[in-house]
């Protein structure tokens, strides 16, 4: 029997590739995405007219109601949850007193919260079936720390210890939990960094070049497999060597 994914924030960017990877090795996949109706539409209709087995759900992450309905929907059309890739995130650039008190509460309610509440959501199923593999995706700037993103780099630092502690929780149930630190990757998250920016960032990655999607997905693929099974608690680096 396939098993089923649900990839959060799947409507583009790192999520929706991703998507594409897993319904291309016969996963079941579930899109969700929150305010890009169309985008998660165009990608469901798409991986659709190739035959694979794929609906979208809409949720906001940093709504408990929210993702225990997104469970339940998927449970209800395809009867199990084996693997939930938490990569829904939001960010800002700006000054901490340039950021306002609702902004900065929203990159912590999605980022981190929302992580927790699909945990949250998901594990009473987990458990029961004593299988499941929770892939979070953090960023590099969780573990390094970046100017101007304190309270995304905060959030995401919550995303790592979250990770470290429900793996210890729930290692006896045989559920991984794992995460992907990606560095900078091409998606419109950094829509706004100058090229200048840019070409200066890249002087400082060893491997020469911005990560792509696909770079972060293969890492997914890669801890969702069974042959992975002895990995738990672990947060994996995407970034081209930036930060080792
Ligand atoms: P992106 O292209 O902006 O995509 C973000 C995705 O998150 C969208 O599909 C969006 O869906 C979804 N999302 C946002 N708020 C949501 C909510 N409340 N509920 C459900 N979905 C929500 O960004 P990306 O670069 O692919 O980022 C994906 C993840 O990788 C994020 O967690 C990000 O922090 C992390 N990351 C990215 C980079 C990078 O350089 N790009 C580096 C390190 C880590 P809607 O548009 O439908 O709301």
């Amino acid at each position: 029997m396939s098993k089923t994914v649900i990839v959060t924030g799947a409507s583009k960017g790192i999520g929706a590739t991703t998507a594409i990877h897993f319904a291309e090795r016969g996963y079941n996949v579930v899109i969700n995405y929150n305010n890009s109706y169309q985008s998660a539409r165009l990608l469901t209709t798409s991986l659709k007219s190739r035959g694979f087995s794929v609906i979208q759900i809409k949720a906001d992450v940093s709504n408990r109601m929210e993702t225990d309905l997104l469970i339940k929907e998927t449970i209800d059309k395809f009867g199990s949850i084996d693997i939930l890739v938490n990569n829904a995130g939001i960010s800002q650039i700006g000054l901490i007193d340039e950021i306002d008190d609702y902004d900065a509460q929203r990159i912590f309610d999605v980022n981190l919260k929302g992580v927790y509440n699909c945990c949250r959501s998901v594990t009473p199923y987990m458990v029961n079936q004593k299988y499941g593999r929770i892939i979070n995706i953090t960023s590099m700037w969780g573990q390094v720390g970046a100017s101007c993103e304190v309270a995304y780099s905060a959030s995401k630092a919550g995303v790592i210890g979250l990770t470290k502690a429900l793996a210890k929780e729930l290692a006896p149930s045989n559920i991984t939990v794992n995460a992907i630190s990606p560095g900078l990757i091409e998606t419109s998250m950094n829509a706004n960094v100058s090229i200048d920016d840019l070409n200066s960032f890249v002087e400082d990655i060893p491997l020469g070049r911005i990560g792509n999607t696909s770079d972060v997905a293969n890492a997914v693929l890669f801890l969702a497999n069974d042959s992975s099974d002895y990995i738990t608690g672990q947060i994996i680096g995407v970034n081209g060597g930036y930060v080792v």
